[in-house]
């Protein structure tokens, strides 16, 4: 078979792949603990559940413009101006199919084969392979100290005179930190001197813990939205609990916009106009249950903390948001994709292998489940990986057996 040889060198999803062999676990009847789910377990907001049924019942489901309804648009307008105290335009957002298709689009659009996209390891999985797939070329930025914080340092040092845009995503998954507004001041300043593109990816900017604040990033621009080079990535997959809807949006300059929407309406032509209608209820109905999820994960991330710090020989960075972390494995292997299917197939945990992210060595554990999955989860790791646990436990009636060197 000839295919073209760029899509034959996406990877998978390696997060999609680890969600599908779980299932086909659980589907076998084991008791598989998930602590790579990239999603909250909250039922979709009433409000967005009422607005999608309402649409849906008037039977009148047809396209809708390629950049969104106007409704669900007026309703991010006021989602950008409350939360990022922006006032910004129709024509500065257009809706995508998630905020996957957010990025893919903006990528797209702004980059010139061999155009170069700086990405802060450690990064969300699909950052590289989507700058390969419209022909950029993805380089990653490491800090030198092997901590989780970028330093603008380092990121000169990358810097070419190819070098398009940055993408920013704080809270960061997978560490879950949050980076200082320092950083991001600093790095919009340089960016926008320099006229290269800050792709804002936003998607966990509510899921922020200890009190601490999440910045808009426009405070850190003098320029309007028009000559900024600033472009904003959000949805309501994380926040909303709302990830199977499909619903993200971006804001840029006008022009951009209108290069996306063509884009866009040459390919999907719109996002269907049930899961808009959806997400324009999540975004204008009663905006607490965020409040109940962060608190939800915050406290998810103390029992979290909590277990892996008596855990001997990890080492683990404490996240400020989201609902990762990515505690440095190390001390018992330096692989993590091997690592981590041992501990599927020995422990029954999924757990994703830092390496997928540019951290090898680490494993990203996810505490968007319950308390029980991350206190047993972590549990069966440490008996997975201590030469003086027993060579067998149970589970039920399932034996599960050691065999970790
Ligand atoms: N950005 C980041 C950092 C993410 O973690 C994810 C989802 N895992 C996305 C974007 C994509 O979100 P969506 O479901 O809206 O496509």
């Amino acid at each position: 078979m000839t295919v073209s040889q760029l899509a034959k060198s996406i990877a998978e999803s390696p997060t999609l792949k680890l969600n599908e062999e779980a299932r086909l676990l659980r589907e076998k009847g084991e008791a598989v603990i998930h602590l790579g789910a990239g999603e909250p377990k909250n039922r979709a907001p009433i409000a967005a559940i009422l607005s999608s049924a309402a649409k849906l019942n008037t039977g009148d489901v047809k396209y809708t413009p390629a950049d969104g309804t106007p409704s669900l648009k007026k309703a991010i307008i006021k989602y950008t101006e409350e939360n990022y105290d922006k006032i910004v335009a129709p024509e500065n957002v257009i809706v995508s199919a998630g905020a996957k298709q957010s990025v893919y689009n903006i990528l797209y659009s702004i980059l010139n084969p061999q155009d170069e996209v700086i990405i802060l390891a450690p990064y969300w999985v699909s950052y590289p392979e989507m700058v390969r797939m419209v022909y950029g070329v993805p380089v990653i930025v490491k800090p030198e100290d092997g901590g989780f914080f970028p330093r603008m340092e380092d990121i000169l040092k990358s810097v070419s005179s190819y070098t398009k845009a940055i993408i920013i995503n704080s809270p960061n998954n997978p560490s879950g930190v949050v980076y200082s507004e320092e950083f991001i001041a600093q790095i919009i300043e340089y960016c926008e001197k320099k006229g290269i593109y800050i792709i804002m990816d936003d998607i966990y900017h509510k899921l922020i813990f200890d009190g601490k604040k999440w910045p808009s990033c426009y405070k850190f621009t003098k320029k309007d939205l028009e000559s900024s080079h600033i472009i904003v990535v959000n949805g309501v997959s994380k926040l909303y609990g709302m990830t199977g809807f499909r619903i993200g949006w971006s804001i840029a300059p006008r022009e951009l916009v209108a290069i996306m929407t063509n884009v866009q309406g040459q390919i999907t032509t719109t996002v269907s106009v049930l899961l808009q209608a959806a997400a324009e209820g999540a975004l204008t109905g009663l905006q607490s249950h965020i409040e109940t999820l962060r608190m939800t994960l915050e406290n998810n991330r103390d029992v979290m903390m909590q277990e892996l710090n008596s855990f001997s020989g990890v080492k683990i960075t404490k996240p400020n948001g989201t609902y990762y972390c990515l505690p440095d494995f190390r001390a018992y292997s330096n692989d993590s994709v091997k690592l981590s299917q041992m501990l599927l197939k020995k422990a029954l945990v999924v757990a994703v292998p830092g390496k997928e992210f540019g951290m090898e060595g680490h494993l990203r554990l996810s505490y968007a489940g319950s308390i029980k999955d991350v206190t047993e989860g972590v549990a069966r790791i440490k008996w997975a990986l201590d030469p003086n646990s027993p060579n067998e436990i149970y589970i039920g009636d399932r034996k599960l057996v050691r065999d970790w060197k």
